[in-house]
């Protein structure tokens, strides 16, 4: 049996809606931004239960930009985690400011007990990454941020509809940056992200930023970039808006059924601690496992698509040298690099696909 990580030709497999809309915009003529953006902006701003949303061309360009547009640059540190995709590290430092890590917990997202001491005079904001599609501790994160006057901006790129007492993600910090890559919940076809914001201020800032700072044709508030949502992009992303609650429902019925059965495998596995007030996304479903290289190894040789989210932590990147981190300045997330093995969880998986993923990993462990 072969079970893929990749599921996006079953889940585009029925796309003539989108083909229509696209056919339609080429009589309109509107290739660049237009109503579809503004509409897919509304969609979703609601659905991130915020007040604006603005349409960006990556997950990356909607954290630099929102960095950028809170005034963060060079001198400023932004705290933020060291087991992420190189993105929420690379915005910070294409920014111009320097990246402060802090370790993480058992659920993969930063441990709040360790910001405070991280924080220095220069620090301007916390980002927090809602890694795997789990939402981080946001309360005490608020907290923190006021107590200390710094800015929140959330790393959402793989939590899209993940909420904390039923309120989503992108809607506690003062910018939360989505992404709309292929491989994330709600996925277009190509590059593609947005911002979601409460702060109309910040919201017409990154507006403008994301459109050469253009007021109207002929005036030029700002210079800023060429980081629109892609129009064709946001009808596609449009078609999707709706399904992003079906999306993550099937991918919490297969963390459901996978957290069961991995937990009576406890000698080997470890399943993280599930929330009872969090609504997870499952972007990714990551376990911590005993022998983790030759297991990872045994699942591929017998058709099970598995990955590592991410085997080499940021502090330890060729790219972070210059920051003067060494192993064991973060114990928590360099123990997980060593034991960290995401399984397929992706809304089109078969229940017989799940059993024989189990069914492969106990006979593993039975054999070695
Ligand atoms: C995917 C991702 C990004 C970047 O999004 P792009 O759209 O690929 O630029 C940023 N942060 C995290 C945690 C991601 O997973």
């Amino acid at each position: 049996m072969k079970v893929p990580y990749s599921y996006l030709k079953e889940q585009f497999q029925n796309s003539e809606p989108i083909f229509a809309h696209i056919r339609e915009l080429l009589d309109t003529g509107e290739f660049t931004l237009g109503p579809a953006v503004a509409r897919f902006e509304e969609k979703i701003a609601k659905l991130c239960q915020t007040k604006f949303a603005v349409g960006v061309n990556s997950g990356t360009d909607a954290l630099f930009l929102s960095l950028k547009a809170l005034g963060i640059g060079p001198g400023d540190e932004v705290i933020t985690v060291p087991n992420t995709f190189y993105a929420s590290v690379g915005a910070i430092v294409i920014a111009g400011a320097t990246p402060v890590f802090v370790d993480t917990g058992e659920n993969y997202t930063i441990d709040v007990n360790l910001i405070e001491r991280a924080i220095t005079k220069r620090t301007k904001a916390i980002l927090p990454v809602h890694l795997t599609g789990c939402p981080a501790d946001m309360s005490r994160i608020l907290e923190i941020a006021k107590a200390k006057g710094l800015f929140v901006i959330e790393d959402a790129a793989q939590a899209v509809g993940a909420s904390i007492n039923g309120k989503r993600v992108g809607s506690f910090g003062n910018a939360g940056a989505f992404s709309l890559h292929p491989l994330k919940n709600l996925n277009v076809w190509g590059d593609g992200g947005f911002i979601t914001t409460n702060d109309e201020d910040l919201a017409k800032r990154l507006r403008l930023m994301r459109n050469h700072g253009m007021q109207t044709r002929d005036v030029c508030v700002e210079y800023g970039y060429n980081s629109r949502l892609d129009t064709l992009q946001a009808l596609v992303a449009l078609d999707l808006v709706d399904k992003v609650a079906g999306i993550n429902e099937e991918r919490n019925k297969h963390a459901v059924f996978y957290d069961g059965k991995l937990r009576e495998m406890s000698e080997w596995i470890h399943v993280p601690a599930r929330a009872k007030n969090v609504y997870q996304a499952y972007h990714t479903y990551v376990i911590q496992v005993k022998n983790r290289d030759a297991l990872n190894a045994y699942l591929l040789a017998n058709g099970i698509d598995c990955k590592i989210h991410y085997p080499i932590p940021l502090h330890l990147q060729p790219a972070s040298q210059y920051l003067g981190y060494k192993k064991g300045d973060f114990l928590v997330t360099e123990k997980q690099c060593d034991s960290i093995l995401t399984l397929p969880i992706h809304q089109h998986l078969q229940v017989t696909q799940m059993e024989y993923v189990v069914q492969t990993i106990r006979q593993f462990y039975e054999k070695h």
